[in-house]
């Protein structure tokens, strides 16, 4: 057992009050009723979809990009690669758009403007969302589970899945559901309309991330760096459990995505 998990147990038997944040990942290893409805089942009072923070997110760096046409930026949602520019690359964390809140962090203020008083659980693919939870926003108090920690809470509680397929996010947002595959921001924020092709570059793995850096440096027509640190972004997050290639994985959020869209339309 984890410490996260660890403490993630302590709460739910303290009957804590608690909202579960869950990652736009998600789809690679849950349906989203039998995630929602397994985590009622074991204590939280909500559960809500990080794709809502994302949109925040998207709204911040299209506004940044706007308000100044000289801006450039290399996106923050991953708190990895701002941890390798911290440390090897400091001489670009001028660019680092670090005002823009990561999607896990604006559904984090979202939590605490709705549901005052309870403690924000994020559940996703990222171990480094610790260190952002604990290093860069400890004023927010953001417990940070993997997918893989979760399946340890479930398992110590002797947890059947439930699958109630009538249990649905309680603040959702279908907009931003492809985020966590590379190009994710790019493809939802807009920022297509505003900046050209050659304007914008969308990376990931880590093996891409120096060079990515050498050519924002040397070529000043990009203006934006949609970067993350996995290779093909967080659907293939260390806290991930699954089989599932990086093509099925991607499949999978491209058909929870369109599903959001077509339910908004019955
Ligand atoms: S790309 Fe990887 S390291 Fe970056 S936020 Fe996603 S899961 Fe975390």
């Amino acid at each position: 057992m984890t410490p996260d998990a660890q403490k993630l147990l302590d709460l739910i038997s303290q009957k804590s009050k608690l909202a579960a944040m869950v990652a736009p990942s998600f789809p690679i290893m849950y349906t989203s009723s039998e995630l929602i409805s397994t985590l009622k089942l074991i204590g939280f009072s909500y559960v809500v979809e990080v794709a809502v923070g994302a949109k925040r997110t998207n709204e911040a760096v299209l506004k940044a990009l706007q308000s100044d046409p000289a801006a450039r930026f290399i996106t923050s949602p991953c708190p990895s690669f701002v941890r390798f520019v911290r440390t090897k690359y400091p001489q670009f964390e001028k660019y680092l758009a670090l005002s823009v809140d990561s999607p896990m962090i604006a559904t984090a203020r979202i939590v605490n403007e709705t549901y005052p008083g309870y403690k924000p659980v994020f559940i996703g693919p990222c171990n480094v969302k610790k260190l952002e939870s604990s290093q860069d926003y400890p004023e927010l108090s953001i417990l940070v589970l993997t997918y893989k920690e979760l399946e340890e809470v479930f398992e110590a509680l002797h947890v059947h899945k439930s699958d109630d397929t009538t249990s649905v996010f309680d603040i959702s947002e279908n907009s931003t559901r492809i985020y966590p595959y590379d190009g994710g921001l790019t493809d939802t924020s807009g920022v297509r309309d505003i900046l050209r092709d050659e304007e914008i570059r969308i990376v990931s793995g880590w093996k891409e991330c120096e060079s990515a850096l050498q050519e924002f440096e040397s070529n000043q027509e990009i203006r934006l760096v949609d970067i993350l640190f996995c290779e093909g972004g967080c659907i293939n997050g260390p806290g991930v459990v699954s089989t599932l290639t990086l093509e099925e994985r991607k499949k999978k959020i491209q058909e929870y995505s369109t599903l959001g869209k077509l339910q908004s339309y019955l």
